[in-house]
């Protein structure tokens, strides 16, 4: 399932388990091997304090930019795939994850279905989002105009660190 126009997408990674700095950078590189896409852009690595039930490790996000071939839902699968092999398993809603990849944005597209929503919903709230993205794209803006400036400026940085490059 994929249509000849490539697309851009965002893709937003998460872990806080297992090796979590090297979760994510294998992520990128598995991101990268995705058939049909191609990694343009990676972020920076962040650590940040997680949001959501209890007491669990701190996280590092990082923002990829994808160009690929596959449609919304496809993606959806393979970046689903991955996390699989990841080992990641779903325990509590925003418990603790060896992987998490959210589609951030894909193109202009904005979607609700079962499965996807695009832009991703929380995308305009997360400091952990909003800062990696305006790193490798600052004059990005969603779908219905709000550049990412301005929602990364409204946001601030607390509770995030951004990494210096791993070797
Ligand atoms: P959050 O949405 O707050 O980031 P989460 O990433 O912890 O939460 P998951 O358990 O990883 O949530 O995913 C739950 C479901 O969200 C997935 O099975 C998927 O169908 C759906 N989903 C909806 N929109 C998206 C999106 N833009 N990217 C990834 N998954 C999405
Ligand atoms: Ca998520
Ligand atoms: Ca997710």
């Amino acid at each position: 399932m994929s249509d000849a126009l490539s697309h851009c997408c965002y893709i937003g990674l998460g872990s806080n388990l297992d090796e979590p700095l090297e979760q994510v950078t294998q992520a990128l590189q598995e991101l990268a091997a995705l058939e049909h896409t191609t990694l343009l852009s990676a972020s920076s690595l962040y650590r940040s304090r997680p949001v959501g039930p209890g007491e669990q490790p701190d996280y590092i996000n990082a923002v990829a930019q994808l160009s690929t071939e596959l449609a919304p839902e496809p993606l959806l699968n393979a970046l689903q795939a991955l996390e699989q092999a990841h080992q990641r398993k779903r325990l509590v809603r925003w418990g603790p994850r060896t992987l998490d990849l959210d589609i951030l944005l894909y193109d202009n597209l904005q979607l609700n279905s079962q499965r996807l929503s695009v832009p991703h919903p929380f995308l305009a709230e997360r400091n952990f989002v909003l800062l990696p993205l305006m790193e490798i794209a600052p004059d990005l803006a969603l779908p219905d105009g709000t550049r990412i400036a301005t929602l990364a400026q409204r946001c601030g940085n607390e509770g995030l660190i951004k990494l210096p490059p791993q070797r």
